[in-house]
């Protein structure tokens, strides 16, 4: 038995129970998560520092929830300057990219004097989740904040979980340093999130959360979307690899396993019909697995969540890449963009060998908040208009009501509206 399974296309029991697993039961973790919101919503910053001190096991008190601007300071006297190069070059290819996605406010003159248009403003104050549990993950200060800074959003509020010390992982502050960020917390979990949609004494209450993180954190977006906004929920993450023959069975393996060392419920599954190259991936998962530091999570990763499947060819790879509609999907083919027109379900598409996911996740630009667990066929990645909304724009000429008038008393009288009917008929009256 290898490290992971190798099963038919055919196979639709299998298949469907790679399928299923992202549709676990979180009834009892949904009232946990419930109650830890209530008592935020009643105990404000005591219950945080209360949780924190439970869920993270730092000892802070409530004027140290917020971080100050010595501790950034003192953070960017602790960052490797390489690291700090790298993180600047990733900003700046972030926001290049995002830039792209900006969409203007627009007026559309009518010839009667009729103006019709579109305001595309940004939200007021968000507030971005960024993981800090098991890792850390400055790259996710970038791809939530850079997105909002290019958005026009004032107030970035960012919160995430301190380390047993009280401290935030250096590397994260800077982040938010160099991203624009306006204010921190050091805070996590749901109970971050209930603060963020409610407010609490320190922290005031935000339009917007988004941002990944552990089932907790995606549970309680789920419960106060409605009274904020929210970006999307984001399950564990996933990579589907799509190879012909001419894939590198090494590049393939590693590009999976880089997606299994996130979570022990990561999923990476490689469509492929040539049965040598599922073999040889195969016994290169094995090798490349027995060298990683996080194996044990990865392990796990492959063995429940994951597989190889055999197909009939690269036309049901592609079909069966839409079924799964993967976070992440790779196209390790010889010829990627003849494969692109087919593609219909996916958060971010990597073409070619010289593409590998982790390209992504970093500094190509494109964001890495993706759309997981099946998602793909109606979210988008996380993106500029996450952090903006529209209001329309209504100028009728004195012409077009005397116009159209008649049509839309006709429409509010076949509904039985004859307040909405009047307003336009006293104007009428004197046109
Ligand atoms: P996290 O910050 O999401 O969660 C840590 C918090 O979970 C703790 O502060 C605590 O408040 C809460 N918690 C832990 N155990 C709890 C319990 N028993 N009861 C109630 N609350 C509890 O960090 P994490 O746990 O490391 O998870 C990070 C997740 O984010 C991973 O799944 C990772 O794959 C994902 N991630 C996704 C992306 C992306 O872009 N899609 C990027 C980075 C990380």
């Amino acid at each position: 038995m290898g490290v992971i399974r190798i099963i038919k296309a055919t196979d639709r029991e299998q298949l469907n129970s790679l399928l299923d697993k992202r549709n676990e039961d979180i009834d009892q973790l949904t009232a946990r998560v419930a109650a830890i919101m209530a008592e935020v919503q009643q105990n404000g910053d005591a219950a945080l520092c209360a949780f924190t001190r439970r869920f993270d096991g730092a000892n802070l008190s409530t004027s140290q929830l917020k971080v100050s601007p010595a501790e950034i300071e003192q953070a960017y006297t602790m960052v490797d300057q390489e690291v700090l190069a790298s993180l600047r070059l990733a900003k700046d290819r972030i926001e290049k990219y995002h830039q792209k996605q900006l969409s203007r406010s627009w007026f559309q003159p009518e010839e009667d004097g009729t103006i019709l248009g579109q305001l595309i403003l940004p939200l007021e104050r968000v507030g971005i989740y960024v993981p800090g549990g098991t890792a850390s993950y400055p790259s996710s200060v970038l791809m939530n904040a850079v997105p909002a800074k290019v958005a026009g959003v004032s107030q970035i509020v960012m919160v995430t979980p301190p380390g047993a010390d009280g401290s935030i992982n250096p590397y994260t502050l800077v982040a938010a340093a160099e991203a624009g960020v306006t204010e921190i917390y050091k805070v996590g979990g749901a109970q971050a999130v209930a603060a963020l949609a409610y407010g609490t004494e320190s922290i005031r209450r935000v339009d917007k959360i988004t941002g990944p993180g552990n089932i907790f954190v995606t549970l309680a977006k789920r419960l106060v979307y409605g009274q904020v906004g929210i970006d999307m929920l984001a399950g564990p993450s996933e990579v589907l690899v799509v190879a012909d023959s001419s894939a590198n069975p090494v590049y393939a393996a590693a590009d999976m396993l880089s997606q299994a060392e996130h979570d022990r419920l990561a999923s990476a599954i490689l469509l492929t019909h040539d049965t040598e190259l599922a073999t040889a991936v195969s016994q290169e998962l094995a090798r490349q697995l027995a060298e990683l530091p996080r194996q044990e999570m990865a392990r796990e990763a492959l063995a429940n969540h994951s597989a190889i499947v055999i197909t009939g060819g690269l036309a049901e790879s592609l079909a069966l890449a839409n079924e799964f509609a993967p976070e992440h999907l790779e196209l390790l083919v010889e010829q990627p963009f003849d494969c692109l027109g087919q593609i219909k379900n996916a958060g971010a598409v990597f073409l070619g060998a010289h593409s590998p996911e982790p390209v992504g996740d970093y500094l190509a630009g494109p964001n890495h908040v993706l759309p997981t667990s099946g998602t793909a066929r109606f979210y988008s990645p996380l993106n500029v208009d996450t952090f903006m909304k529209k209001s329309s724009v209504i100028s009728f000429a004195k012409e077009s009501l005397r116009r159209l008038g008649p049509d839309i008393v006709r429409l509010a009288e076949v509904e039985g509206l004859q307040a909405h009917a009047n307003a336009v008929k006293v104007r009428l009256k004197e046109l």
